[in-house]
């Protein structure tokens, strides 16, 4: 029977564990974790996302603070703004929301964030530390696909892993964590040749290409676990799931599977990056 990694459920769920955190840091500190939330310029789909994050914080009790910028703002204003954040103590995780303006240097913004706060786990030093292994916050979409794998017990030692896509915030992290967890991970991208035949040796296949359904159903052997992390306003995914959906043996749905894992990681990491500053954990 295929099995639906309900991404949904597992972050309802998860968040009555995080409301019952929040509600003892209260009692203990009288302090209540805050989330930074960057949106530069006037993204619609941006504006979206930072708004479902800070109703995440909502829900669960946590506090957010919107910084709104104008599109016009340069990349040392920008910075100058995340020195600002680093230094409040008052803020536990400052999520920047990609993507910027063309022309802000988004790596040099993301760079400058306090590894304590990188909770939405976009630093150069912190995707090396994930990557040997060391205490940093992971990159919140591959995070969230690995709790989520975890949660339903999906074997990840040895399994041929094909992650299509090599984003600094989800393609390249994601290969990390596979192969952290001892997948043999082959990462795809757009100079990739014969996409199709990589794919179908996948045992787990992540797409993360950007394209909707970009990745075919018929280039997927019958068995594997098939990870969608795209979303597209057609309510579909990178990947044509449909086709693929009686012959797999577990699938992420679009919407409801990677996405709300994603917040839900980012609620999980900012929580937990109080709970370190008041040395709690
Ligand atoms: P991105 O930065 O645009 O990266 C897309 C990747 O796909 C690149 O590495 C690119 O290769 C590769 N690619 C493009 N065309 C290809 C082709 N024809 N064949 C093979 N590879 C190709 O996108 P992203 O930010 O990683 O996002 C990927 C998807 O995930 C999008 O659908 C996005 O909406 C979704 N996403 C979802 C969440 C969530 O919370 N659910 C969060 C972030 C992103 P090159 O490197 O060679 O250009």
């Amino acid at each position: 029977m295929t099995i639906v990694l309900d991404g949904k459920k597992l972050s309802l769920e998860s968040e009555k564990d995080f409301s019952s955190r929040v509600k003892k840091i209260h009692l203990n500190t009288n302090s209540i974790p805050i989330l930074a939330t960057i949106l530069v310029g006037n993204d619609p789909a941006s504006n979206t996302y930072v708004k479902m994050k800070g109703n995440a914080c909502k829900r669960i009790g946590m506090d957010s603070l919107k910084i709104e910028l104008e599109e016009k703002t340069t990349t040392d204003e920008l910075r100058e703004k995340i020195i600002e954040l680093n230094n409040n103590d008052d803020v536990h995780g400052i999520l920047l929301q990609h993507p910027v303006p063309d022309h802000i240097d988004e790596r040099s913004c993301f760079d400058a964030i306090d590894i304590r706060k990188d909770v939405d786990g976009v630093t150069s030093l912190g995707f090396g530390r994930m990557s040997m292994q060391e205490r940093a916050f992971g990159s919140c979409t591959p995070f969230g696909i690995m709790r989520l794998l975890k949660e339903y017990k999906i074997d990840i030692e040895g399994k041929s892993a094909v992650v299509v896509g090599r984003s600094p915030i989800l393609g390249k992290p994601m290969a990390m964590m596979l192969l952290n967890e001892n997948a043999t991970v082959t990462i795809c991208h757009s100079k990739t040749q014969k996409l199709s035949e990589k794919v179908s040796e996948a045992d787990i296949i992540v797409g993360a290409v950007g394209i909707p359904k970009f990745i075919k159903g018929e280039w997927i052997k019958d068995g594997a676990v098939v990870i969608d992390a795209g979303y597209h306003p057609e309510k579909c995914g990178d990947i044509d799931l449909e086709n693929i959906i009686p012959r797999c043996s577990a699938y992420t749905p679009v919407p409801g599977g990677v996405g709300p894992m994603t917040i839900n990681t980012l609620i999980m990491q900012t929580l937990q990056s109080c709970e370190n500053y008041l040395e709690l954990d």
